[in-house]
């Protein structure tokens, strides 16, 4: 189902009541803080990447953290406010299940579920989101190939969900000076294989903001449908992943740059 040979046209997602598609001709850019940790903080994130020009609003309400002790994120609480988001903003919500319940919740306020990269090969969890009927953004495993990655996809795919966006956000490698090693190589191998839309994450793709603004570009060079970035209006401050968070000025900065490159493709 993932394959080109059975579908050679381009899949794209579209969002009712709205212009936002992903996959097809126009860049779709999500953007927001890696976790939702107060309301505030989070429409000072919304008002800012809304301004810029962001269609979608990512924000996590549960976190897959290295550490158990780590801020596990704000739950339903979280969701009902990327609710008010939406409402607020016209944002589109993308927000991560890290299990089947939170899929349930999830499937429930937001408009697109995320499949977090530690969760690519929960095959129960791919086939739980490919029986919801809101589109599914899978992001590649640590450590996974193309092949997996297409698999994965496939999981969701078999239980009658086409709507699946693929994202890179880097793998694991030797190299120790980003905090995975984003693989853009990966952008027009899927494009060859596949008619689902991908979309890259430079910000846990480097882990460095001061690298995310030029993997943004180049992800979109090398053709990706589109871009999830991490923006936090006080990133020293953040409750996860301060250090691979823009700010929003740094962002407009993004969009101003991205959507050059994408007019000349
Ligand atoms: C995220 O997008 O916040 C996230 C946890 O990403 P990943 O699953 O790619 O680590
Ligand atoms: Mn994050």
């Amino acid at each position: 189902l993932v394959s080109r040979d059975l579908k050679e046209e381009d899949t794209v997602i579209t969002f009712p009541g709205t212009n936002a598609t992903i996959g097809g001709r126009d860049l779709a850019v999500i953007a927001g803080p890696c976790s939702i940790e107060t309301r505030e903080q989070a429409f000072a994130a919304a008002e800012q990447v809304a301004a810029a020009g962001a269609q979608f609003f990512r924000g996590g309400a549960y976190k897959p953290r290295t550490s158990p002790y780590a801020f596990q994120g704000l739950g339903e609480e979280a969701l009902k406010i990327m609710v008010e988001i939406r409402e607020r903003y016209g944002l589109r919500i993308v927000t991560e299940a890290i299990d089947t319940e939170a899929l349930e919740l999830v499937d429930h306020y937001a408009d697109v579920i995320q499949i977090g990269a530690r969760n690519m090969q929960n095959y129960s969890l791919l086939k739980a989101a490919g029986r919801k009927r809101k589109p599914v953004l899978l992001k590649r495993g640590l450590a996974a190939t193309l092949e997996e990655f297409l698999m994965a996809a496939e999981y969701v795919m078999s239980e009658g969900n086409y709507q699946v966006i693929l994202c890179e956000r880097g793998i694991r490698t030797f190299a120790d000076h980003t905090r995975n090693t984003l693989d853009l190589s990966i952008v027009p191998a899927v494009q060859r294989l596949s008619h689902l839309p991908i979309i890259v994450d430079p910000s846990h793709g480097t882990g460095k903001r001061n690298k995310v603004i030029p993997l943004a570009r180049a992800a979109v060079a090398v053709g990706a449908d589109g871009l999830i970035v991490e923006v936090h209006h006080a990133p020293d401050k953040a409750l996860s992943d301060g250090a691979q968070s823009i700010y929003p000025e740094q962002f407009v900065q993004l969009m101003d740059e991205c959507s050059q490159i994408a007019t000349v493709l």
